[in-house]
């Protein structure tokens, strides 16, 4: 690690995370686990952070044992004691908030601010499923036959199995893990191999609390191990009901084909191409700001992030020279130096994709208006940090039909709001949309189902970022699950509606 300027080796003590550690836990037990040994790198630095010995096969076998076993034990727990266990691990994070924000920035790049901000979802999360515990209701009908009555039963699944892309390392397992565990189930986290020393630190900190209450060993469990050894075969368990992937589309696909074929459930959180309509009756001032923070955060590397701007003809010349303006004053930089704006993307893999998509553009004949290198120099060493890019484009462009997981904006014109809807919802994924516009009818159609064919549909902010309390994900390519909030517990539980007869005695 080079010079310690940002006191990274105490937050990984404070965190327990040693120079050599191991990839699997059932709770507060860790497995030797004897698999390849992974370092993880900071893009921030480059430097190594420390290494993994993952989790094999035989580790996961291991865990899924006390899993299936701890399920039987878990699921006869009282919801509400199931949600003061929630409530002490929330407490617990809130403990921890800043050296886990800190982790988080530095093994995935996203700045400090949204390393914090992705703790504080794991606490809100916490906070709605301890609600929720005292709240898992169901119907009750009135039945067709005589002396009976019929209710909703709800009960728990069993064993979930919770997959996280990199670029929320903590926060989406939460949303999962919280939910299940007051809805009786038991967890099987496998991470991302590129921030899996997040992951341990989480269960390092869960792990106090799971202890001071007895919780059987077999609950919260992880699986740091790569795809190729918990993979497949993981994704064909049986004894897994239900797998919550979150990632690209074209890992949802995989994982809903091996998961389908036995007839087993998923809940899919993949990939976005979200727009953000921006109405000559806007609030300019306030849609240029949006629009900035929702193309440039966590680098443009968020299922939500803003990646094309449909802007009205008449002001279309006037708002991109103001984007462009305010791209120019963007700080770029180390993601734990607090005045950063844009930290790094997640490796050189992803500065890769960043450079080809442009090269794309141009050949589908899109003019890139800003940004778009590669940085080097001083405090840019780990080949990760980018000029964040904006790009005048036509939106049949294939390249604009894809995901690119980087900073990338395209500004498409519009003449009628007709163009501009057809635009928006002219592309394979669903996730996140919004329109800038103080008109009502154009925001009401927006928002109608003639409109925006999103999971969210936002007016007057941006794309990205999303409270917890309302239910998560999109449709079409972006899977059609729904995560966090609203009645999406409901995922992670099976009903069972009795048809229930009483006697005369
Ligand atoms: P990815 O698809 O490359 O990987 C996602 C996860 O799947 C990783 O943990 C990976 O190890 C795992 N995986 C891959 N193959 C597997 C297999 N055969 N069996 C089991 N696990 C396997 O995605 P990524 O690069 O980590 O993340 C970026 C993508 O995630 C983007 O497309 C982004 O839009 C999407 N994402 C979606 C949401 C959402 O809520 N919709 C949220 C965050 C990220």
């Amino acid at each position: 690690m080079q010079a310690d300027k940002y006191g990274i080796r105490g937050i990984l003590r404070t965190l327990n995370i040693e120079e050599i550690n191991h990839g699997a836990t059932t709770g507060t037990e860790w497995f030797k686990t004897r698999g390849e040994a992974l370092t993880s790198y900071s893009p921030a630095d480059g430097s190594a952070i420390a290494t993994v010995n993952q989790a094999t096969w035989d580790d996961y076998e291991l865990v899924m044992a006390k899993a299936t076993d701890a399920f039987r034990t878990w699921r006869m727990v009282p919801a509400p004691k199931r949600g003061e266990i929630v409530r002490q691990i929330g407490n617990r994070l809130r403990e921890y908030k800043e050296p886990l924000g800190s982790l988080v920035s530095y093994e995935m790049g996203k700045i400090y601010q949204e390393g914090l901000g992705e703790v504080q979802e794991m606490i809100d999360i916490a906070d709605y499923a301890v609600g929720l515990s005292r709240q898992l209701y169901g119907f009750t009908m009135h039945s067709e036959r005589e002396r009976h009555r019929m209710y909703d039963q709800y009960h728990p699944l069993g064993v979930v199995g919770v997959i996280s892309a990199f670029n929320f390392p903590v926060a989406v397992w939460a949303w999962n893990a919280m939910i299940a565990m007051v809805a009786g189930d038991v967890v099987v986290w496998k991470p991302s191999s590129k921030v899996m020393l997040s992951a341990i630190a989480v269960h390092r900190i869960i792990g106090s609390v799971l202890e001071e209450n007895n919780v059987p060993e077999g609950v919260l469990n992880l699986v740091a191990g790569s795809s190729r050894n918990i993979g497949d075969d993981f994704l064909a368990d049986k004894r897994i009901p239900l797998i919550s992937v979150t990632g690209s589309t074209r890992v949802g696909r995989h994982v809903s084909k091996i998961v389908g074929e036995r007839l087993g459930r998923t809940i899919l959180e993949l990939g976005g191409n979200n727009a953000i309509i921006v109405s000559q009756y806007g609030n300019l001032n306030m849609a240029l700001r949006a629009s900035l923070f929702g193309a440039v955060a966590t680098a443009g590397q968020r299922c939500t992030s803003t990646r094309r701007l449909l802007i009205h003809d008449c002001i279309f010349d006037k708002f991109r020279d103001k984007l462009i303006e305010a791209y120019k004053q963007l700080k770029i930089g180390h993601p734990l130096d607090p005045d950063t704006v844009v930290g790094p993307l997640v490796d050189r893999d992803a500065v890769k994709n960043f450079l080809n998509a442009q090269e794309q553009i141009k050949k589908e004949g899109g003019r890139i208006v800003y940004g778009g290198q590669v940085l080097v120099g001083e405090g840019y060493g780990s080949g990760c940090y980018v000029v964040p890019c904006i790009a005048e484009v036509e939106n049949h462009y294939k390249i604009v039909q894809e995901e690119t997981f980087a900073p990338i904006l395209y500004l498409i014109k519009y003449k009628t709001m007709d163009e501009a809807i057809e635009h928006h919802n002219n592309v394979p994924q669903g996730l996140s949309s919004a329109i800038f516009s103080k008109n009502i009818l154009e925001t009401e159609r927006f928002l109608s189902h003639e409109g925006s064919d999103c999971g969210i549909a936002n007016v007057n902010i941006a794309t990205n970022g999303a409270e917890i309390g309302g239910a998560f994900g999109g449709e079409k390519d972006t899977g059609g699950g729904r995560e966090s909030g609203s009645d999406a517990w409901k995922a992670y539980m099976r009903t069972s509606p009795p048809n229930f007869r009483w006697l005369r005695v």
